[in-house]
């Protein structure tokens, strides 16, 4: 038995959470905005706690999924908050994709209180979160990992420990700029090859048998881009964050980074153009406009072109 408290309800954290209900971890759920908890409920069978500090309370395992770590933060004080809830012993697995500096900050302060702290940000979507397969990047004590590997293994088919507190974070920060990066840089690339008269599915046909491919030319381009279909699974507001992390990391260690700097740079720029609920991979909306070209297969341009 190892009672577990999830909080964040959100794209991702809801099929993380629904994987923990009806099993060995006599789960209760809190969520900012009540209704999200309360549908959750009704549909999974948890328990409802009205704030941070009831989640908390009584629990081996409380696991965060928020956007950011200063959200995290957020919620530590006050007499509603997971400090006036938590035991000694307890651990808080934050899930969220967050920044090192702040999650140091945030461990300390639970410390104060005999509660440890790993950071156990995920990858794999909102696909693999559904088919419990995400990837989990840890940091912090092996033992702390160990006492909440249960939890983590309900969600996640690869556990990783990374390194030390905030290693989770870091590693998580960089495999997304890498994401950015490669989303920002494909459209780019296929915007100038539709202008020379290559049509972007042969494109993308040939690269991903070739040495350019990547996750988003395998499957972010031909299955959300060509067929316009742009699901809003990841917020581009949520990427820019990851990116700005990463550049953050790059210059706090001294390692000259032109690269991350400006997709840092191009990101903020799309997110700040896409609004706050696009998906990531709309960004590529952002390099057609500038391109003056859409990036859509023929089968979907032609039908467009009909209506
Ligand atoms: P969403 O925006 O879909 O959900 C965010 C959740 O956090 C909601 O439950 C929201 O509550 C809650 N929340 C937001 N701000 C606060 C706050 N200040 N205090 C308390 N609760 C708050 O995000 P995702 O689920 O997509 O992402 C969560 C984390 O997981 C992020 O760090 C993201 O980068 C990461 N991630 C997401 C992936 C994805 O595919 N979506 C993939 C891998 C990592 P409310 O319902 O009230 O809005």
């Amino acid at each position: 038995m190892l009672p577990t408290a999830f909080l964040g309800l959100g794209a991702i954290g809801t099929p993380m959470a629904r994987h923990l209900a009806g099993g060995p971890f006599d789960l209760i759920v809190w969520n900012r905005t009540t209704a999200r908890a309360e549908a959750f409920v009704a549909a999974h069978g948890a328990r409802l706690a009205v704030s941070p500090a009831e989640a908390a309370r009584g629990r081996a395992v409380v696991v965060t999924c928020l956007p950011t770590s200063a959200d995290v933060a957020s919620l530590l004080d006050g007499p509603d908050g997971l400090l006036a809830g938590f035991a000694p012993g307890a651990t808080l697995l934050d899930c969220t994709s967050g920044d090192p500096a702040t999650s140091r900050h945030i461990a300390a302060r639970l410390a104060e209180h005999g509660v440890r702290f790993v950071d156990a940000p995920v990858s794999g979507g909102v696909s693999g979160a559904e088919a419990a397969a995400l990837t989990v990047m840890c940091g912090g004590e092996a033992d702390d990992l160990d006492r909440v590997r249960p939890v983590l293994e309900a969600f996640g088919r690869r556990i990783v420990h990374a390194g030390p507190l905030g290693a989770g974070h870091a590693l998580k920060a960089v495999n997304n700029a890498l994401l950015a990066l490669h989303i920002w840089g494909a459209a780019e690339g296929l915007a100038a090859l539709a202008k020379s008269g290559v049509a972007p599915e042969l494109a993308l046909e040939v690269i991903n048998a070739s040495s350019g491919r990547a996750n988003a030319t395998e499957n972010l381009f031909p299955q959300r881009v060509l067929t316009g279909a742009f699901p809003r699974t990841f917020r581009a507001a949520l990427l820019d964050k990851d990116v700005g992390i990463a550049a953050d990391l790059a210059r706090a260690a001294r390692v000259p980074s032109p690269l991350l700097q400006l997709t840092a740079e191009l990101w903020r720029v799309a997110h700040q153009e896409l609004g706050e609920e696009a998906d990531h991979v709309e960004a590529v909306r952002v390099v057609e406009r500038l391109a003056g070209v859409t990036l859509r297969s023929a089968t979907v341009s032609s039908a467009a072109g009909a209506s």
